[in-house]
Order: C-alpha cells, then sequence, then structure tokens
C-alpha cells in the first residue's frame, strides 16, 4: 500500500466503512485507485474547478466527473435552475414541457437528430440504441471497436477499454457466450478491418458503433476521414451507423465531435454533459429510425425515472450556458493544459505523447502516436502511478488511470494553472524515475 503525503486519515476511514458495506467501496470501479494505489479520496464538495476532500485537501480538478462538470462545480445557473425545479416536485411518471426543452435543444444544436429519447445512463442510451438497430433492420450482429467503452450492457462489454483495462480483466464472467456471439469486435481506427467484416457478414450487421472520438482508451482521436468511412461502408451494405457521444457530446463543440468532423450517424447517444451532473442521458437520430421505438413503433424501450425533470433542467440550463465563448475558453484551456504538461515532461527527458480529442486529451508515455487499444497498451503504463499520486500530492486531482481522458472545465484560472504548473516538475521527474516492472 503506498503511502500519501497528504493527510487522507479522513478518506481512509470512510473507504473502510464503504468497503464494509458497498463491494471495493465504491460504485464504479474506476474510483478505486486500483491502477495507481493509494487512498480514494472522497470528496466533500466542489466548486468551480476545485475539489475539496473529507480530509479538506483542495484539488484543481482536471476529471470534472469524467466529463459532465463542463462550466465547473456548483455552477450558479445549473444549481439554481435544479433547486427552483426541484421545489415542484422531484417525479411524476408522466410527460414535462422541460423534456421538449431539452430535446429541442439538442436537435437544434446536432444536425442529424431528428427525434430523441431520454433514458438514464449513458450504458442505457447504446443498449437502446443497439436493440433499435436491430429492430429497425431485422438484422443481429453489430460491430464494436476494441477500447471503444459503451457502458456495461452485456452485448456492449466485450474489449471496453479504461475501467475494464485497468482492472486487467480480459472480459467480465456472468456475460454469456449467447450475449456476445452477435458483436464483432475490430481494431479501431482500421478501415480495411472494418471491409473485411462486411465481406464477410454484411447482410448480417445490424449496426457499426463507435465512439465518436475514442475517450475510453486515453483520448484517441480518429484518424481523418475515418468516421466518413464508417458511414460510407455502413450505407453500402445497409447497415446503420451509430456515433456513441456520450463522452465527446456537447464537451468538444456545441455540437460534440459532429461539430468537428460533420458525420452524420443514424443514431446518435448522449450522456454526461447532456445532464449537467444529474443522471440522464439520451440517444436519438433519424425520424424514421426513432420511430420504430414503443408506443409508435414495436421496439420496446421505457424508464421509470426518464426524462426526470431536475435532469432536464441541469441539462438545460446547463447547455444554455454552453456557448461559443465557453468552448472557446474549453480549447484554450486544454491548449494550456498540454503545454505545461510536454514542457515539463520534456525538460524531465520523458518520451511522451499528448494526445488530443478536442478538448480531452491524455498522457500517453510513448515515442510514437497512439491510434488504437493495442498502441495504447504498448505505452509506458507503468510510468503513470508516480506521475499521478506527484500531482495529487501537489493538489492536482488527475484521471486515476493512463486509460482515461482528462478534462477541462470553463472554470479553470489562473491560480488553477499555477498550481498545475508548480506541481508537474517534480510529477514528470517522478515518472521519469519510474521503473519498468520485471
Ligand atoms: C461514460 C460512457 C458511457 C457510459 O455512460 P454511463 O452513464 O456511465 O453508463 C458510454 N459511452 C461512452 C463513450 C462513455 O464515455
Amino acid at each position: 500500500m503506498r503511502a500519501d503525503s497528504l493527510s487522507t486519515e479522513v478518506s481512509a476511514r470512510l473507504f473502510a466503512e464503504a468497503s464494509a458495506v458497498i463491494p471495493g467501496g465504491v460504485n464504479s470501479p474506476v474510483r478505486a485507485f486500483t491502477s495507481v494505489g493509494g487512498t480514494p479520496r472522497f470528496i466533500a464538495k466542489a466548486n468551480g474547478c476545485h475539489l475539496t476532500d473529507a480530509d479538506g485537501n483542495d484539488y484543481v480538478d482536471l476529471v470534472c466527473s469524467w466529463g459532465p462538470a463542463l462550466l465547473g462545480h456548483a455552477n450558479p445557473a445549473v444549481v439554481e435552475a435544479v433547486r427552483r425545479v426541484a421545489l415542484d416536485g422531484l417525479t411524476f411518471g408522466a410527460p414535462t414541457e422541460a423534456e421538449t426543452h431539452l430535446a429541442t435543444e439538442i436537435i437544434e444544436r446536432v444536425a442529424p437528430v431528428e427525434r430523441i429519447r431520454f433514458v438514464n445512463s449513458g450504458t442505457e442510451a447504446t443498449m437502446s440504441a443497439i436493440r433499435l438497430a436491430r429492430g429497425f433492420t431485422g438484422r443481429p450482429k453489430i460491430i464494436k471497436f476494441s477500447g471503444c467503452y459503451h457502458g456495461h450492457s452485456d452485448a456492449l462489454l466485450a474489449d471496453a477499454g479504461s475501467g475494464v483495462a485497468t482492472l486487467g480483466l480480459p472480459s467480465s464472467p456472468g456475460v454469456t457466450g449467447a450475449a456476445t456471439v452477435d458483436t464483432i469486435v475490430l481494431p479501431y481506427n482500421d478501415v480495411a478491418a472494418v471491409e473485411a467484416a462486411f465481406a464477410e457478414y454484411g447482410d448480417t450487421v445490424a449496426c457499426v458503433i463507435s465512439e465518436a472520438a475514442a475517450g475510453n482508451m486515453g483520448a484517441v482521436p480518429p484518424l481523418p476521414g475515418y468516421n466518413a468511412e464508417l458511414r460510407r461502408i455502413t450505407d453500402q451494405h445497409g447497415a446503420l451507423l451509430i456515433l456513441d457521444e456520450v463522452m465527446t457530446g456537447f464537451r468538444v463543440t456545441a455540437a460534440g465531435w459532429f461539430g468537428i468532423d460533420g458525420v452524420a450517424a443514424d443514431i446518435v447517444t448522449f450522456g454526461k454533459v447532456m445532464s449537467g451532473g444529474l443522471p440522464a442521458a439520451a440517444f436519438g437520430g433519424r425520424a424514421d429510425v426513432m420511430d420504430k421505438l414503443a408506443p409508435i413503433g414495436p421496439v420496446y424501450q421505457a424508464g421509470t425515472l426518464s426524462g426526470n425533470p431536475v435532469a432536464m433542467a441541469a441539462g438545460l440550463a446547463t447547455l444554455r450556458a454552453a456557448d461559443a465563448a465557453a468552448y472557446a475558453t474549453l480549447d484554450a484551456n486544454a491548449d494550456r493544459l498540454a503545454g505545461l504538461l510536454t514542457g515539463a515532461l520534456t525538460d524531465a527527458s520523458v518520451a511522451h505523447r499528448i494526445s488530443r480529442a478536442g478538448n480531452m486529451l491524455s498522457v500517453f508515455f510513448a515515442d510514437d502516436t497512439v491510434t488504437d487499444f493495442a498502441s495504447a497498451k504498448a505505452t509506458d503504463t507503468w510510468r503513470f502511478p508516480p506521475f499521478f499520486h506527484a500531482l495529487l500530492d501537489a493538489g492536482v486531482y488527475p484521471p486515476c488511470s493512463a486509460f482515461e481522458a482528462w478534462f477541462v472545465s470553463t472554470a479553470l484560472d489562473d491560480d488553477a494553472f499555477e498550481r498545475i504548473a508548480a506541481a508537474l516538475p517534480a510529477a514528470a521527474r517522478a515518472a521519469a524515475s519510474a521503473e519498468r516492472p520485471a
């Protein structure tokens, strides 16, 4: 067990208490610090770009709840919207006007989306999108890419990147062969592999699902033209294209990754930023496809809390504040962070690549560009834990895995960047002196 240099007594006690009642002490595995060691910080509160843990330590947050906190924490407009709506009741199991407002906001931003349905998590969004694609095409097979994560539904858990990779689980017990027999897993960014799979299985493939830009093997953008090739090949074979924008949606531009490469998917999934920090997500797309959903079509999909009014209010307040100026700030903050990271690592002579997908980034310890999960896994990931802990000890909170993206918010300020700049030289030296495991 690693000794923490900040005081982590309270977090350690809370973690022990949690571990007695919650498996591993956490409700999502990556939170347990498994791959970096040390005490996971129990968070007491957060404001702007700052997290405060249960021991009173303050951190500059470069995780942003794994993406949602685009505007920083406890943004006043978002908190006020939530407070106002909550006073009128939390859930009704009946339609509310807020659902139409958020649906309209999303449809106005993302041109290929003509209809949208809200669910409660990204997992549900992709799971429902797959069911819809199968129902629409009448075909069984799906193609996904190694290292792309689409949530933890059975059919999509094969070779699923970050959380699973960090734990070194090749796949999960409990997922039957029957659940994954129609899942074809291909390397990311490899058009020839997609062509070959369609040559073999073409008329049985319901859809290709890909992260619009991969963020769950670290931030790994599609190579130029790659998503367009997915569009071309799926069209040629009568399969649907699902672009998963749960991470990139409303984060990298006002229209998500679609705003960067303009590739129009048949179905797009959203989550994270879309619901402003409350549990909601969505899938949307072509009207003729979406209209296959119950109650007007035969494909069943439902949710007791779906379209929850408080979550809709948080999402709408977040998107309304996420204007052109906000995206310019996010890009500038990502550039500034990338510059600091590469400067410090270069000074310490650590081979590295700052891999960028819009304003998401990852630090790969490698000489060569990472383009897929195999090249991500081949990097010097053993340099990451000491790098991570040196930053954490200096009050900077990076993602706790080499296979995760780093997220900036609009709330990062000069003081935050000064703290990051001050922390980085020691972190880079720690990465430099890390020892390759035998
Ligand atoms: C986070 C994520 C999901 C899963 O969303 P949850 O809300 O955690 O279920 C799906 N797809 C992508 C691309 C994600 O980043």
